[in-house]
């Protein structure tokens, strides 16, 4: 196992890149960069501090904002010139509000597919477009429960081989998808479902 000593801040004048990755969700939301003050503080608060080198000057993550960095792992890569920290953000990662840095995507399906599904499931909730499924999910009383119930019962009759309809990937697809709204309906949200799983390891 790397320590602290053995990351290389030579190589790149004293910084090193980190890659910042949402613990719950395992979205990437930033990319900072450490010089060995950085990681010191990081690792002695718990909280990401890096090098702003916009600013020339040690930069404790949220310190302003309030969006901190709570340090939950931390991995050098093969040659120990690059960090990667696991994190559970109190906040966005991104001065422009975003959840991720990495939004704007060249190039599609960019975000891994649980966290873009949030993502849209938040985004129907506050738009409420006209013809939504997802809306109608969050709206219609009892709609949500009911999908989830029906589901539910279409992957159990799927996996005994009682019917011969749609491939089960497929039903347990649509019971996680009506899952994640009915939590969203009721104030869960993903991140949330994934950090309950990550306590049971
Ligand atoms: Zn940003």
């Amino acid at each position: 196992m790397a320590t602290v000593e053995d990351v290389d801040f030579a190589k790149q004048d004293g910084l090193v890149p980190c890659v910042t990755q949402d613990a719950r969700t395992g979205r990437v939301l930033m990319l900072g960069y450490m010089d060995e003050q950085a990681l010191e503080q990081t690792l002695a608060t718990g909280e990401m501090h890096y090098w702003s080198r916009s600013r020339q000057e040690l930069w404790h993550k949220g310190e302003t904002s309030g969006n901190t960095q709570r340090l939950v792992g931390l991995a050098a890569d093969c040659d120990r010139d690059t960090l990667l920290a696991i994190v559970d953000p109190a906040g966005p990662a991104c001065h422009t509000g975003e959840t991720s840095c990495f939004f704007d995507e060249v190039a599609d399906e960019a975000i891994p597919i649980l966290p873009r599904l949030q993502e849209v499931v938040d985004h129907r909730r506050q738009a409420q477009p006209e013809g939504s499924w997802t809306s109608r999910l969050l709206r219609e009383e009892d709609l949500a429960e009911a999908k989830v119930e029906e589901e539910a019962a279409e992957v159990v009759a799927r996996a005994r081989g009682e019917d011969d309809g749609d491939p089960l990937a497929h039903e347990i697809a649509d019971l996680w998808y009506h899952s994640l709204v009915l939590a969203n309906k009721h104030g869960v949200d993903l991140a949330d479902v994934l950090a309950e799983l990550a306590d049971r390891r």
